[in-house]
C-alpha cells in the first residue's frame, strides 16, 4: 500500500476511536461518497453503477446469485476461471439445474471467441469470464467477448481482479454488463475491499440475493423497496476506514495515470520474461496474445510453491502444470530488482 492509503485507514480508525463510529461516519460522509466517484472514474461508468464490498468474491457473487437460472440454462465461461468462481458455477449447477459450458482456448491460450459464439444459443443465460487469471500473464480478449455478448444479448460478467490497477479498464469499451474487482491487488488498496460495476440498465432487473436495511428500505409493515442504484447489492454495515483507504488507492492510481502504469508494467514484465528465459532450467509459462504484469515460470528441480492447480484447475490441469512460480511486477519495481530476482533464480536453478 502507498503510505497515503495506510494513513487514510489509520486516521479514520483513530477518528472512530475518538468520537465513535456514527459520528466518524457523519464527519467522513462526503469522502465516503467520493469513493463511488473515484471507482466510477476508474472504470468509466456512473457512480450510481458502483457498489462497494468487502472483497471481490462477494461482488462477483452478488450478481451471479441474482441471476435466476432455470434447469438447462447455460453459464458460458473460459478455462482461466478462478477457483471461487468455478465452484460457484458448480454450486449453481447443482442447485438450479443450470449447465456450465467451458469454452476452449484458442492456440494462443486465451478464450476462443469464435468457439464462444458457436456456443451461444437460446439457453445461454450468462457469460462469466476472468479477464486476467491468477495463474498467468494472459489478458483475455474482453472487448471481443463484450461485442459478442452485446450482439447476442447475453449478459456478461467480468472478473477483473487482476487487471484493474495494472491497465486502463473502461467498461463501456469492454461492453460488459457487470465487473467485479478487488482493492488488494494491483490497485494497492487495503485487504477486505472490493467493488462491483452494474450497468444502469440491469440494476432494476436484478434482485439482490440478500437484502438488508442498506440495500433496501422497509416502507411499511409488509413491504420494502430496493434502492434504485447499484448499492442495492450492498449491506449497511461496512469498514469505513477500509473504504476510505480503497478510495485513496484508486485516486493514487488515477493520479499516476493508468496508461503510464500499464506501459511501465509491460516494460518491466517483458524485461523479467527476457531475463528468465535466458536462465538454463527455467521455463516461462505465460500465454496469450497480450501479456500483462503477472509472470509465471517454473525452475526444473527446484521446489517452490506459489500458484497451485487448485486455484485455476481447468487451466493448469490441461497444461499439465501442478504448481508454478508467479512473479507480479508493478510500476514501482525497478530493473535492478528484476536482475536481483533473476540472479537468485539462477543460483537456485544451478543448485539443483
Ligand atoms: C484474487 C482473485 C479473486 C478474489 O478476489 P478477493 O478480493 O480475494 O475476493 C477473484 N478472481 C481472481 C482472478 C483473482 O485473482
Amino acid at each position: 500500500m502507498p503510505r497515503s492509503v495506510l494513513d487514510t485507514v489509520i486516521a479514520h480508525l483513530e477518528l472512530e476511536a475518538r468520537i465513535g463510529g456514527y459520528e466518524a461516519a457523519a464527519a467522513a460522509h462526503d469522502r465516503l461518497e467520493a469513493v463511488y466517484d473515484s471507482a466510477a472514474r476508474l472504470l468509466n461508468c456512473r457512480p450510481t453503477e458502483i457498489a462497494l464490498f468487502d472483497n471481490a468474491t462477494r461482488a462477483f457473487n452478488a450478481v451471479l446469485y441474482a441471476i435466476p437460472f432455470s434447469p438447462g440454462d447455460r453459464i458460458l465461461t473460459g478455462r482461466a476461471e478462478y477457483a471461487s468462481n468455478y465452484m460457484a458455477y458448480l454450486h449453481l449447477a447443482r442447485t438450479t439445474g443450470a449447465r456450465i459450458v467451458v469454452v476452449p482456448d484458442d492456440d494462443q491460450g486465451q478464450i476462443d471467441v469464435d468457439e464462444l459464439a458457436f456456443r451461444i444459443d437460446g439457453r445461454a443465460k450468462l457469460i462469466a469470464l476472468t479477464h486476467v487469471p491468477t495463474s498467468g500473464g494472459l489478458v483475455n480478449p474482453a472487448e471481443d467477448v463484450g461485442r459478442l455478448a452485446r450482439e447476442s444479448r447475453v449478459p456478461f460478467l467480468l472478473d477483473a481482479c487482476q487487471s484493474v490497477g495494472q491497465m486502463p479498464i473502461d467498461v463501456s469499451e469492454i461492453g460488459c454488463d457487470f465487473l467485479s474487482t478487488t482493492g488488494r491487488k494491483f490497485l494497492r488498496g487495503p485487504r477486505g475491499t472490493g467493488f462491483l460495476y452494474v450497468n444502469g440498465e440491469w440494476i432494476e432487473r436484478l434482485h439482490p440475493p440478500f437484502l438488508d436495511l442498506g440495500g433496501a428500505e422497509w416502507t411499511s409493515l409488509d413491504s420494502y423497496q430496493f434502492r434504485q442504484d447499484a448499492r442495492r447489492f450492498e449491506t449497511w454495515e461496512a469498514a469505513h476506514a477500509l473504504r476510505l483507504g480503497l478510495g485513496r488507492a484508486i485516486d493514487y492510481a488515477l493520479d499516476l495515470g493508468l496508461d503510464d502504469i500499464w506501459a511501465r508494467v509491460r516494460e518491466l514484465a517483458e524485461s523479467l520474461r527476457a531475463h528468465l528465459v535466458a536462465i538454463a532450467g527455467v521455463t516461462q509459462h505465460d500465454r496469450g496474445e497480450k501479456l500483462c504484469g503477472i509472470v509465471t515460470f517454473s525452475v526444473a528441480g527446484v521446489a517452490a510453491e506459489v500458484s497451485l492447480v487448485e486455484d485455476t484447475r481447468l487451466d493448469l490441469e490441461e497444461r499439465g502444470l501442478d504448481r508454478i512460480v508467479r512473479a507480479s511486477v508493478h510500476y514501482y519495481n525497478t530493473e535492478e530488482e528484476i536482475s536481483r530476482l533473476c540472479e537468485l533464480i539462477d543460483v537456485l536453478a544451478r543448485g539443483r
